[in-house]
């Protein structure tokens, strides 16, 4: 087991608009006692964390924050990896992710030879690949990479039902599960109100929601398009929702949470990472919980775990 500190620290490396706005929730929830700041644009790093320390007056935090280097990673519990660079006009898919490739092999490496022992925790997109990639790079046991996965959009998706069935979110049991990105779905078999299945209490309304929960699918599925169409990225959901997964880490909650996680025969799968739900605690993924998923389901999982997999084999010198 981890040791558990009590000096719950953090190394954040990109800090672009993701990860800032993990780093502002983080200070918000007093969710980490040091946070420590690294970019390849070193100023911006310095800069970030000057702005942060002011805030720190009017928040009931004592967070130590500041700029750092790699070797910072040696005492962190938590390395979270939001840096990423941003499709050029024209590049493919795969030139990206050959780039992002490029630049986590800039990271891994450093990270690990500063000795850490800790939980990797990554959002850059695509994040269940770039997870896979962070495992595969550091040699680390999988249980201790976790990768953003379908969390936000689990989250989007409680949001949604909770609005259409008027009731709190929290009470919407629901998840989204897959690949972060088309091939993702909602597991619908599985969703619950408080302990009601969903599905049966659409057939009690003589099925007339049935349209409603795909148009709710869509809007989950396509929720990052719009949000960049209307201000050109998202950040404030995604940071919220790292912050959820860093507080089940320290707490060591053994919380719920559709992270990316390597799976290990669960869903009948081997090697891919893919959003699932998972217990989440001070070591990281504890288990992988698998659903019950219908026949259906299982076949969009199966797809969507072929996508993943062909997208890993398709990447140069791994
Ligand atoms: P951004 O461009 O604002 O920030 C990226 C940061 O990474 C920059 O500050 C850049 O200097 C830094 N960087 C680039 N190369 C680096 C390197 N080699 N070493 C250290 N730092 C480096 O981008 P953003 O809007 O913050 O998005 C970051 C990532 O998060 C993207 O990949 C984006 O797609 C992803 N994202 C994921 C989710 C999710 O649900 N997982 C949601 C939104 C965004």
């Amino acid at each position: 087991m981890i040791p558990v500190t009590d000096n719950r620290k953090v190394v954040l490396i990109g800090t672009g608009m993701v990860g800032m706005s993990y780093a502002y929730a983080l200070l918000n929830q007093n969710a980490c006692d040091e946070l420590v700041l690294i970019d390849l644009d070193k100023e911006r790093a310095r800069g970030e964390a000057m702005d942060l320390n002011h805030g720190l007056a009017f928040s009931g935090s004592h967070m130590k924050i500041r700029a750092g280097e790699y070797a910072d990673c040696a005492t962190a519990d938590i390395v979270v990896i939001c840096a990423g660079v941003a499709q050029k006009p024209g590049e493919s898919r795969l030139d990206l992710l050959n780039r992002n490739t490029e630049v986590f092999r800039s990271i891994i490496g450093p990270v690990t030879e500063s000795g850490f022992n800790g939980i990797f925790l990554v959002a850059t997109n695509p994040v269940d690949i770039m997870t896979r990639i962070t495992c595969t790079l550091s040699g680390f046991n999988p249980r201790r990479v976790l990768g953003t996965g379908t969390a936000l959009d689990t989250a989007r998706l409680r949001y949604l039902l909770g609005e259409y069935f008027s009731v709190d979110p929290r009470n919407m049991h629901a998840y989204v599960i897959g690949e972060h990105g088309d091939s993702e779905f909602v597991a619908w078999s599985q969703a619950m109100l408080a302990t009601r299945p969903i599905l049966e209490i659409c057939e009690e309304s003589g099925n007339c929601c049935r349209e409603d929960l795909d148009r709710i699918s869509e809007e989950v599925r396509t929720a990052a398009q719009q949000i960049i169409k209307a201000k050109r990225a998202t950040y404030y959901g995604i940071g919220m929702a790292m912050v959820r997964i860093t507080r089940a880490i320290f707490g060591n909650e053994s919380s719920v949470l559709t992270v990316s996680a390597m799976l290990r025969g669960e869903y009948g799968q081997h090697g891919v990472f893919a959003g699932v739900p998972c217990i989440v605690g001070r070591n990281g993924v504890r288990k992988v919980l698998p659903l019950n998923l219908s026949a259906e389901e299982s076949e969009k999982f199966r797809l969507s775990c072929e996508t993943l997999e062909n997208s890993y084999r398709e990447l140069e010198n791994l």
